[in-house]
C-alpha cells in the first residue's frame, strides 16, 4: 500500500509538471524544425548545423532521463547501507568527473550507514548532487564527499569548492526548470528534495559565492 501510495505521488508531481516538461520540448522541437527546413530550402549549409541539432536533442533527451529515473516505479523500501550506495555511485561518477578534470575525494568508511530506502532512488539523489557539483567545480577542482552517523541520523556532504550560489537564488533552487546553465534542465534538485522527503529526510545547503558549496542530506538512521 506504501509503495502505492509513494507511486502516486510522484505521478502528481508528473501532473504538475506536464505542462512546463511541454514548454521545455517544445522549444528544442522548433528550433531543430526550422533548421531541417532552413537546410531543405537550402539557405544553410546541413555541416554547420548539425551541432546545433545535436544539442537540442540532447536536451530533450537529459529531459526524459531526468524524468523517467523519477517516474519509474519503485522497489520495495529495503535496508541500504550508505556507504555501500555511495561506493558505487562515485564509481559511476568517475568517467563524469574525469571529463571536467575534477577529483572525487571519497573515502568508503568502515562503519555501517544503515537507511531504510530504494536503493535507485537514494543513487539518483547523490547522482544529481554530485553532478551538479562536478558542473560547479572549475577545472581541476575537487568535489569531497563525505559520510557520517549523528545520533539517530545520518548525514552525507557533497562539498565543491566551486562557484557558489548567490543569496539571491538560493530560494529557487528546487524549482522545476529552474536552471542557470546552458544545457540544464533544472529538474535535478527537484527530484533530488521529493526524493528526499519520501524517505522521511532532509537537505541543506551551505553555499558561498566563489568559494564553494555544501549539500546535506539528513536521512533517519534505520535499525
Ligand atoms: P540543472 O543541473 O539541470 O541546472 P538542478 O536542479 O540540478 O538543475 O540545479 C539547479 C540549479 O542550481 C543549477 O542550474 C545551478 O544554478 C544551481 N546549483 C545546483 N548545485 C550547485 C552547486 N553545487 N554549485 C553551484 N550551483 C549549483
Ligand atoms: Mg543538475
Amino acid at each position: 500500500a506504501e509503495k502505492l501510495l509513494r507511486q502516486s505521488e510522484k505521478l502528481a508531481v508528473l501532473g504538475e509538471l506536464s505542462a512546463g516538461v511541454v514548454h521545455e520540448i517544445k522549444n528544442p522541437l522548433t528550433s531543430i524544425k526550422g533548421f531541417l527546413q532552413l537546410m531543405q530550402a537550402g539557405t544553410i549549409e546541413t555541416k554547420d548545423y548539425i551541432s546545433i541539432l545535436n544539442t537540442e536533442i540532447e536536451h530533450i533527451e537529459q529531459i526524459a532521463s531526468d524524468l523517467l529515473g523519477f517516474a519509474k516505479p519503485s522497489d520495495e523500501m529495503k535496508k541500504q547501507d550508505l556507504s555501500v550506495l555511495l561506493d558505487s555511485v562515485v564509481f559511476l561518477m568517475n568517467a563524469q568527473s574525469k571529463k571536467h578534470n575534477v577529483e572525487l575525494n571519497w573515502a568508503a568508511p568502515q562503519d555501517e550507514y544503515p537507511v531504510l530506502g530504494d536503493e535507485s532512488q537514494i543513487k539518483q539523489v547523490f547522482v544529481n548532487l554530485i553532478k551538479n557539483a562536478i558542473e560547479a567545480s572549475e577545472e581541476h577542482g575537487t568535489v569531497e564527499i563525505h559520510l557520517s552517523n549523528r545520533d539517530d541520523q545520518v548525514v552525507i556532504q557533497v562539498q565543491d569548492y566551486g562557484c557558489g550560489i548567490p543569496e539571491e537564488m538560493l530560494n529557487h533552487i528546487g524549482d522545476s526548470f529552474f536552471t542557470t546553465k546552458e544545457k540544464g534542465t533544472g529538474l535535478g534538485l527537484m527530484i533530488t528534495q521529493k526524493i528526499i522527503h519520501n524517505h522521511h529526510g532532509k537537505i541543506n545547503i551551505h553555499s558561498i559565492v566563489n568559494e564553494g558549496t555544501t549539500f546535506s542530506v539528513i536521512l533517519p538512521k534505520y535499525y
